[in-house]
C-alpha cells in the first residue's frame, strides 16, 4: 500500500534521491564500485562534494566570501561550534523551543548567552516579537523552524547584527538573505539527505575572531581550508543530498519549492480551522509552521487522539503522533512530501469527524 510519510525527522526523501542513492550504492559514477566503497579524494567524490556546495550557493543565492561545509555530529554539534567560533563575550538569543535552549545552553559555556525573547512559559506556541538586540552583542541566534512546536519565522529577523540561525528543518523552502548571516547550519535530516551531515554556511571572513584556541576538528577554518576534506566525510548522506539539491533544482528552485510548501500547508491548516474537533496548537496563525504542523483534538475531544492514530493507520498514514512535549499530532510536510498525501490525510479526518 502507499504510504503517508510524516515523519519529522528523519523524514521522507523523494523518489529521484532514493532512486539515485540505491543507483549510487550499487554503481558509483561507472566505477563499477559503491560510493561506500570509494576514496572520499578520488575524483568521481570529488565532483559529488563539488557539485553539492555549488548547487547549495546557487539555490539560495550565497554570495561571494561565504563557504558550504559538510560536517558530521548533527545541528546538536553546531550548538557547541558555533559559540566556539563566533562568541567573543556576549550573543543574543530567543528561545522558541528545544533546539534554541540547547543553542542557548551551549553558548553559556563561551560566554553570556543573552534571552531577549521566549515563549518558554506558554509552552513555546508563539514566536516573540517586538524583542530588542542589543548593538553590542556578537550575534543573534534564532531557531528558524521549530519542529517539535510547529512555529516558524519565514522573514530573516530585522536586527542591528549579524545572524545565526538553526534551519535544520526548513532550509529550502523559502528564500534567505545570506548576507545577513554569519553563519547558518541545517541537519540534514529534515529537508535534505538522511542523517550523518550537517550543512553549515559560514562567512570567511568572521572567522577567527574570537579570541581563543579551539581544537582543530571544532575550528571552521579547518574545513573550510580543507574543503570538509580534513577527515573522511559523511560520504553516503553527502551522496544523497546532491541528489537532493539536483532535484530542488530541477523543480525550480526554493520559490518554486515555497509555492508547493505554501499550498500544501494551506490545505491542512484550512482542513483544522474548519474541524468540530481538531484545533491547532500555535496561538499566532502568522507563526505557524508550513513545515511542521502540530493540532490536537479539542478539550471535549481529548480522549478520542488514540483513535484517530489507529483509524489513520491502516490508511498508510506514518508519523503522525505529536512530539510528547506538545501531544496529539505533528503533521511534517517537508518539500519531498506530495501534497496527495496532505490530501489523503485531511480526507481521513473529514471522515473521523463525520463519525464522531
Ligand atoms: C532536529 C533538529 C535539531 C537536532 O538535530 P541533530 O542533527 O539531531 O543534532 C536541531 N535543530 C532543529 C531545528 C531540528 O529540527
Amino acid at each position: 500500500m502507499k504510504k503517508h510519510n510524516f515523519y519529522a525527522g528523519p523524514s521522507i526523501l523523494s523518489e529521484y534521491t532514493i532512486n539515485n542513492t540505491i543507483d549510487g550504492i550499487r554503481n558509483f559514477a561507472d566505477t563499477g564500485l559503491s560510493v561506500l566503497e570509494i576514496s572520499h579524494r578520488s575524483k568521481e567524490f570529488q565532483a559529488v562534494i563539488d557539485g553539492a556546495s555549488a548547487l547549495v550557493k546557487e539555490l539560495l543565492d550565497i554570495p561571494e566570501g561565504y563557504s558550504v561545509l559538510w560536517l558530521g555530529g548533527g545541528a546538536s554539534l553546531q550548538f557547541c561550534m558555533i559559540p566556539y567560533n563566533f562568541l567573543k563575550t556576549k550573543a543574543a538569543f530567543t528561545d522558541t523551543g528545544t533546539w534554541a535552549h540547547n543553542a542557548i545552553k551551549e553558548a553559556g559555556l563561551f560566554g553570556e548567552a543573552l534571552v531577549v525573547g521566549s515563549s518558554a512559559d506558554a509552552n513555546y506556541s508563539f514566536i516573540p516579537k517586538g524583542y530588542e538586540v542589543p548593538a553590542d552583542v556578537d550575534y543573534f541566534h534564532y531557531t528558524s523552524n521549530n519542529t517539535i512546536y510547529g512555529t516558524e519565522v519565514r522573514k530573516d529577523p530585522d536586527v542591528p547584527v549579524r545572524m545565526i540561525a538553526d534551519m535544520s528543518s526548513d532550509i529550502f523552502s523559502r528564500p534567505v538573505d545570506v548576507s545577513k548571516y554569519d553563519a547558518i547550519y541545517a541537519g540534514a535530516q529534515k529537508n535534505l539527505a538522511p542523517a550523518g551531515v550537517t550543512l553549515v554556511i559560514v562567512k570567511d571572513d568572521a572567522l577567527g575572531q574570537a579570541g581563543r584556541p579551539i581544537p582543530t576538528m571544532l575550528d571552521y577554518r579547518t574545513h573550510v581550508k580543507k574543503g570538509s576534506m580534513f577527515n573522511t566525510p559523511p560520504v553516503l548522506p553527502i551522496f544523497s543530498a546532491y541528489q537532493t539539491l539536483k532535484w530542488y533544482k530541477e523543480l525550480g528552485g526554493v520559490e518554486a519549492l515555497e509555492k508547493l510548501d505554501l499550498e500544501k500547508a494551506k490545505l491542512l491548516y484550512g482542513a483544522i480551522d474548519d474541524s468540530r474537533i481538531f484545533q491547532g496548537t500555535v496561538t499566532d496563525p502568522e507563526d505557524r509552521s508550513i513545515m511542521n504542523v502540530c493540532f490536537v483534538m479539542k478539550p471535549e475531544y481529548k480522549e478520542l487522539e488514540k483513535d484517530f492514530l489507529d483509524f489513520v493507520a491502516p490508511l498508510g498514514i506514518m508519523g503522525i503522533k505529536g512530539h510528547r512535549s506538545v501531544g496529539g499530532f505533528r503533521a511534517s510536510l517537508y518539500n519531498a512530501l506530495p501534497i496527495e498525501s496532505v490530501q489523503v490525510l485531511v480526507n481521513a479526518m473529514k471522515e473521523f469527524e463525520a463519525k464522531h
